[in-house]
C-alpha cells in the first residue's frame, strides 16, 4: 500500500515527470518533449498530453508484437453457439489489419476521415478498428442492437464517408439483422459511398451496387503489409457516443497518444495484468469499456483478450462460466446488471462449473450494490478473487477510481482511491470545495491523458456539459460521497438524488435496501414531486421468479426499507416492473421513470437507446391509469 500511496502521490505532485515515464509503456516514432498543456477557461478548453510527439495505436497494438509474441493468441473469439471458438495470433492478426486497412485505403480513406463500425461481436470489428487507426481514420462504432434511426443520428453526427456492417448478428440463439438496419439508416446518409459486408451467417441480404462490397471479396487480394500512418499524439483517434442514460447522447472524441498511455497503464495496474493472464472483458465493443479494454488496453499489453458474441444467459445461465472453464480465463470484468440477472438465476448455475482459473474480478457501469458485489465475490469468486469496482465514465476514457488488487482494502460497494493521475474534488451546490469526510458533487481537478478533448462537432456543449459549472474543474453528474479513510462511494447521478422533506437521500442507496430482501430481483427509485413533501418517493420494483405481486408484500418492502434505511426512506409509491427500462447497456434509464412517476407519460424524450420500448409501454400503461 506504501509503494501505491507514493506512486500516487507522484503522479498527481509531479504530473509531468511521472508520465514523461509511464508514457514510455508504448512505443513513439517521434518521442515528445511536452508532457502536459491543459487550458481550462470559461470559454475554452484546451487539452494536449504528449503533444510534439507521433504513433500510431495500431502499431502499438499489433506490429511491436509480432516479434516477441507472434504466435500468441492475441483475440480469443467464442461465439454465440457453445463451443463455436476462433483463436487469431498476433502474427494472423497484423495481417488480417494490414489487408483491411489497405482496403480501405483502396476506397480512399485517410487520415481524418470517419468509418462508422456496426458489427456484432466478431473479431472483424476489433480488426476494423485497428484498420482504421492504422491509417489514422477516426472510427465511430456503434452497437449492434441500435435501431436504424440511431445508427443513422450517429452516421449523420460523425460523418463517416464508409461503414461497416455484417450480413446479420447472433445473439442468443437470435439473429439480428444488421445489414437490413443499415440501408435503412443510409437511406438518410447520401454522403456515405461504400458500405462494407461482412458475412457472418449464410443469408443473403439486399444489395445495393455500387455501394455494397463484401468484406471478404476486399480484404482477398490486399496485401499483407500495410506501412501505419504515424499520427500526432493529438489527432483524433475515435469518437464514441455516450449511452444516453441522461439526455441526447454525446460525440465523445479521444485522441491518440494519451488514450493509448491511459489505456494500457490502467490495463496493467487496476486488473494487475500480467503475461499469460487470459483477460476477459463482458462489454460490447460499442461501449467504451470495449474500446478500452477487449481492444486498445489489453492489446497495448499484449495479452490475449476475449472475445464473446452471445450473451450470460444462453443457452443457460452458467454461460459465462463455462467460458472462463473453457478457456482459462484468468480476470473477469463485467457489469453490475449482469451479475444482477445471473444472481437471481441462482447459485447452482455458478456452482456447477469449475471456476478455479479466476483470479479478479472488476465491475464497471453503475454503482454495484453490496448485496450483488457480496455475492460476485463470494459465490462467484469463492472469496479468493478481489472484487475491483471500477468508476469512470466514456468521457474519461478509461478508468478514474478502483481499489488496485491486493494492494487497497476492499470496501463492497466502494470504488475505493482515485487511479494514478487522478485527483477527485467533492464539491456542494454551491461549488465550495468539501475536505475529508463528505458528500457531494464529484468533479476531477486532474484526469490524466485519456480524458476526452471534446464533443465531435459541438465544442460548446463540451464546455457547458463539464467545466461551466464548476470553474477549473471536470464535472462528471455524478455524486459521491467520501470516508473516513478516503475511500469513495459513487451515489449515483445528480439527478438521482432526492429530497425528501429537506433531507438528500441517494436513489442508489434506496434501492441498495429493496434488492436485499429476497423477493426482489432488482429496484429503480425516483422522486417526483409533493406538495408536502418536496418530493415523494416512487420505487419500481421487479420480484424475482415464483414471487406474488401482493399489498401485503408491498407493505413488507416499505416496512424493510424503513428498517434498513429510515422511515424517510419509505417509498410512497411501488410499482411493479416485470422489467425496467434500461439503455443498451445495460443501465437504468431513470430519466424515463421519473416522467412515468410525474404521470407525464407524452415527454419520455430521446428513447432511441432502450432496448426494449415495450418495457416503457407496459410501465406508462399504469401511469395513465392512475392519473
Ligand atoms: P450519458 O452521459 O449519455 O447520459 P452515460 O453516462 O450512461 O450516458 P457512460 O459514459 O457509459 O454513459 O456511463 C458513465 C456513468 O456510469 C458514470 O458517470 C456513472 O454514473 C456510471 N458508472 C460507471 N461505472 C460506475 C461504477 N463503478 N460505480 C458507479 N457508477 C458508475
Ligand atoms: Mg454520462
Amino acid at each position: 500500500m506504501d509503494a501505491f500511496t507514493q506512486m500516487y502521490r507522484h503522479s498527481i505532485e509531479e504530473p509531468d515527470a511521472f508520465w514523461a515515464k509511464q508514457a514510455l509503456c508504448v512505443d513513439w516514432q517521434v518521442p515528445f518533449t511536452r508532457v502536459r498543456n491543459i487550458d481550462i477557461g470559461p470559454d475554452i478548453v484546451s487539452i494536449k498530453w504528449f503533444a510534439d510527439g507521433t504513433l500510431n495505436a495500431c502499431h502499438n497494438c499489433v506490429d511491436r508484437h509480432v516479434d516477441a509474441r507472434g504466435d500468441q493468441v492475441a483475440i480469443l473469439w467464442e461465439g454465440d453457439e457453445p463451443g463455436l471458438a476462433e483463436r487469431i495470433t498476433y502474427r494472423e492478426l497484423h495481417g488480417a489489419v494490414c489487408r483491411l486497412a489497405n482496403g480501405l485505403r483502396s476506397l480512399g480513406i485517410g487520415k481524418g476521415d470517419r468509418v462508422a463500425i456496426y458489427l456484432p461481436m466478431i473479431p472483424e470489428a476489433a480488426i476494423s478498428m485497428l484498420a482504421c487507426a492504422r491509417l489514422g481514420a477516426v472510427h465511430s462504432v456503434v452497437f449492434g442492437g441500435f435501431s436504424a434511426e440511431a445508427l443513422a443520428g450517429r452516421i449523420r453526427d460523425c460523418g463517416a464517408r464508409v461503414v461497416v456492417t455484417a450480413n446479420e448478428g447472433v445473439r442468443g440463439g437470435r439473429t439480428i439483422p444488421l445489414k437490413h438496419n443499415m440501408d435503412k439508416a443510409l437511406e438518410s446518409c447520401p454522403f456515405v459511398e461504400k458500405c462494407i459486408v461482412v458475412g457472418r451467417t449464410a443469408s443473403q441480404v439486399d444489395w445495393v451496387e455500387g455501394r455494397d462490397i463484401r468484406y471478404l471479396d476486399l480484404v482477398d487480394t490486399m496485401n499483407a503489409e500495410c506501412e501505419p500512418e504515424w499520427m500526432n499524439a493529438e489527432d483524433p483517434l475515435f469518437i464514441l457516443y455516450t449511452s444516453g442514460s441522461t439526455g441526447k447522447p454525446k460525440g465523445v472524441l479521444h485522441t491518440t497518444g494519451g488514450y493509448l498511455v491511459a489505456c494500457a497503464l490502467s490495463h496493467r495496474h487496476v486488473f494487475d495484468y500480467r503475461d499469460g493472464d487470459i483477460f476477459w472483458c463482458t462489454a460490447d465493443v460499442g461501449w467504451v469499456t470495449g474500446h478500452s479494454y477487449i481492444v486498445y488496453g489489453p492489446l497495448a499489453n499484449g495479452a490475449t483478450t476475449v472475445m464473446f458474441e452471445g450473451i450470460p444467459t444462453w443457452p443457460t445461465p452458467s454461460r459465462f462460466w463455462e467460458i472462463c472453464d473453457r478457456h482459462g480465463v484468468t480476470i473477469f470484468y463485467t457489469a453490475p446488471t449482469a451479475i444482477r440477472a445471473l444472481m437471481r438465476e441462482g447459485d447452482e448455475h455458478v456452482m456447477r462449473i469449475d471456476r478455479s482459473s479466476l483470479r479478479i474480478l472488476g465491475s464497471v457501469g453503475e454503482p454495484i450494490n453490496p448485496e450483488a458485489w457480496r455475492w460476485y465475490f463470494e459465490v462467484v469468486g469463492e472469496g479468493r478473487c478481489p472484487v475491483i469496482d471500477t468508476w469512470w465514465q466514456t468521457e474519461t476514457g478509461t478508468i478514474m477510481i478502483a481499489p488496485v488488487p491486493g494492494v487497497t482494502p476492499l470496501k463492497p460497494g466502494s470504488a475505493a482511491l482515485p487511479f494514478f493521475g487522478v485527483e477527485p474534488v467533492l464539491v456542494d451546490d454551491a461549488g465550495r470545495v468539501l475536505e475529508g469526510v463528505a458528500e457531494g458533487l464529484l468533479c476531477l481537478r486532474d484526469a490524466g491523458p485519456g480524458i476526452m478533448r471534446t464533443i465531435h462537432g459541438d465544442p460548446a456543449r463540451f464546455i457547458e456539459t463539464y467545466f461551466r459549472r464548476f470553474p477549473g474543474l471536470y464535472f462528471t453528474g455524478d455524486g459521491c460521497r467520501r470516508d473516513e479513510d478516503g475511500f469513495y462511494w459513487i451515489t449515483g447521478r445528480i439527478d438521482d438524488v432526492i429530497n425528501v422533506s429537506g433531507h438528500r437521500l441517494g436513489t442508489a442507496e434506496i434501492e441498495g435496501a429493496l434488492v436485499a430482501h429476497q423477493a426482489v430481483a432488482e429496484a429503480a427509485v425516483v422522486g417526483y414531486p409533493d406538495a408536502v413533501k418536496g418530493q415523494g418517493i416512487h420505487a419500481f420494483v421487479t420480484l424475482k421468479a415464483g414471487e406474488g405481486e401482493t399489498e401485503a408484500l408491498r407493505q413488507e418492502l416499505r416496512d424493510f426499507v424503513r428498517r434498513q434505511i429510515g422511515a424517510i426512506a419509505q417509498p410512497d409509491v411501488i410499482q411493479w416492473a416485470t422489467a425496467l427500462p434500461k439503455t443498451r447497456s445495460g443501465k437504468i434509464m431513470r430519466r424515463i421513470l421519473r416522467k412515468l412517476a410525474e404521470g407525464k407519460v407524452e415527454e419520455l424524450g430521446d428513447v432511441s437507446t432502450l432496448v426494449d420500448p415495450g418495457v416503457v409501454a407496459a410501465l406508462a400503461d399504469v401511469a395513465r391509469a392512475r392519473k
